[in-house]
């Protein structure tokens, strides 16, 4: 029986400023993540435990003189929200990193939640510029100019699974998910190519099978290794390979389908997969190829296509629920909606439009490109391409796409909202929250696995939360509405 999973998944937006003056992305950034403050939303020190595991909270108040200069020590901006996200700048980028979740439509809730932040700071920090700027804020992964930015889907596996069999039972995987998570873009980094479109935003920009870069010689496998949570215990898997989506449907298939194949790969309930040949080209080949026909060489000399792996993947998870007699109702709709896509995609790709990104924005390419008697490579349409990814509501065109009603939802607006300033209640994400909105002052520091209290004495003290799972409504609901403040929550959890 698989251990419970947890997932968060960051993305960094890309960002631009319009208007009469140059304005650097990393000042941009800073002024959009420096624009956003719900009530009890807070500027705090980052707490990089992985980094220090043994320092105490003193050690914290006076960090040792060999310590390496981080983003927050250069006095950029690092928020933690009430809703138990990260919102800070990374890369020069403002990234927007989920709370934990126990379940996919979880993240999708808090991960739209992120769309509707990213919205409200960037107009917020338009009004700290000069009239006339404008501060452009897209969800997608490359500028279309030769650089790419990252989202980065983080899954809680236990220690003991070898971290050899998830990368050889991943990697197919990876490579033939493309179909519903690519997020589409024209054109291809590769000079001298004939694409002029592709399912993929970052697949052209992989170079290797695995590693540790996330920014140059990007592996499909990331093999980082920071599990902000218990080391002996845990792992935190670190994907870099997928695509920020605005369709809830990917982002829904994209976590859903990995928190099934990780349970299965755990209880070591997956027929091996097929080992590919030259994995990194198979990757782009798929991505370059929309009729999911496109057919891979595998190790032992035979052929398969990305749709077939898909497949292979999907039976075994229908077995293995069936098998655990699982009456968890998320596995079931992963499984129903997974399905679903994949026989879409055998009759025709391009109608998992309204569903998946690629498609989605393939088909409002293609009618524009209609209308307007274009060329594939027309300026134009890279406008167009870009506006696809505008968070803002009134001008994005899937966002528009979606006030209309053209684009599956699996969510309501009403709990996006919500999820802006409230936490998931069933993960650790949950006593981070509520920490910042009861006690927003004295919270100083805060790390995906510990909350760093000032309550007067003559130490900083700090809560340590190495269990994803635990810190829930549940589990501290009841002591929470029981203290009065801070200092009687720290007194109650180390009496
Ligand atoms: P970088 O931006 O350099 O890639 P990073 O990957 O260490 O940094 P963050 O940007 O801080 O991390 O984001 C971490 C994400 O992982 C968050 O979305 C968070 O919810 C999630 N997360 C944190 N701890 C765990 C864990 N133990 N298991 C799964 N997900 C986790
Ligand atoms: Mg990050
Ligand atoms: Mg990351």
């Amino acid at each position: 029986m698989a251990t419970n999973k947890y997932v968060g998944v960051e993305t960094e937006y890309g960002i631009a400023v319009d208007g009469p003056r140059e304005v650097n992305p990393v000042l941009a950034s800073s002024l959009v993540v420096g624009a956003y403050r719900g009530a009890g939303d807070r500027d705090v020190r980052w707490d990089h435990t992985d980094e220090h595991p043994m320092r105490d909270a003193r050690g914290y108040e006076t960090p040792d003189a060999h310590e390496p200069v981080t983003d927050d020590e250069l006095g950029l901006a690092n928020t933690v929200l009430t809703n138990g996200a990260r919102f800070y700048v990374d890369h020069a980028h403002p990234e927007y990193a989920t709370p934990e979740c126990a379940n996919a439509r979880d993240l999708v809730v808090w991960d739209k939640a992120g769309e509707r932040i990213l919205e409200d700071a960037a107009r917020l920090a338009a009004t700290t510029l000069p009239p006339g700027h404008r501060v452009l804020v897209h969800k997608n992964n490359t500028d279309g100019k030769g650089a790419a930015y990252g989202t980065h889907e983080n899954y809680l596996v236990p220690r003991e699974v070898p971290f050899g069999r998830l990368t050889r039972q991943l990697q197919p995987f990876f490579l033939s998910r493309l179909l519903y998570v690519g997020a589409g873009r024209l054109g291809s980094e590769f000079s001298g190519l004939d694409v002029p479109f592709q399912l993929s935003q970052r697949a052209d920009f992989f170079e290797v099978e695995v590693g540790l870069e996330t920014t140059l010689k990007r592996p499909l496998m990331n093999t980082r290794d920071e599990p902000h949570a218990d080391p002996e215990r845990y792992r935190r898997l670190h994907v870099i390979n997928g695509d920020a989506n605005l369709c809830e449907v990917a982002t829904y298939l994209k976590v859903g389908t990995m928190l099934l194949v990780l349970d299965l790969i755990e209880d070591e309930a997956l027929p091996e997969p097929p080992a590919i040949h030259r994995p990194v080209q198979a990757f782009h080949a798929i991505s370059h190829d929309l009729t999911a026909r496109v057919t891979l060489s595998t190790e032992d000399g035979r052929r398969v296509t990305p749709l077939e792996l898909q497949w292979h993947y999907y039976e075994a998870a229908v077995r293995y629920v069936k098998e655990q007699g699982r009456a968890d109702g998320h596995a079931i709709d992963v499984l129903e909606r997974w399905e679903a896509v994949l026989t879409t995609a055998e009759a025709d790709p391009r109608r998992l439009a309204g569903r998946v990104d690629w498609a989605t924005k393939l088909e409002l390419l293609e009618q524009y490109r209609e209308r307007h008697g274009l060329d594939w490579d027309h300026d134009r349409l890279k406008m167009v391409d870009l506006q696809y990814h505008d968070v803002r509501r009134d001008k994005g065109l899937y966002q528009r796409l979606a006030a209309r009603g053209r684009v599956e939802r699996l969510v309501s607006e009403a709990e996006i909202q919500a999820a802006m300033a409230t936490p998931p209640t069933d993960t650790r994400a949950w006593f981070r929250g509520e920490c910042l909105r009861r006690f927003p002052d004295q919270v100083v520091a805060a790390g995906w696995d510990s909350l760093i209290f000032d309550v007067g004495r003559d130490a900083l003290q700090r809560v340590p939360m190495m269990e994803p799972g635990r810190g829930t409504r549940e589990h501290v609901g009841d002591l929470l509405d029981r203290v009065e403040d801070a200092a009687a929550l720290i007194e109650a959890l180390s009496g």
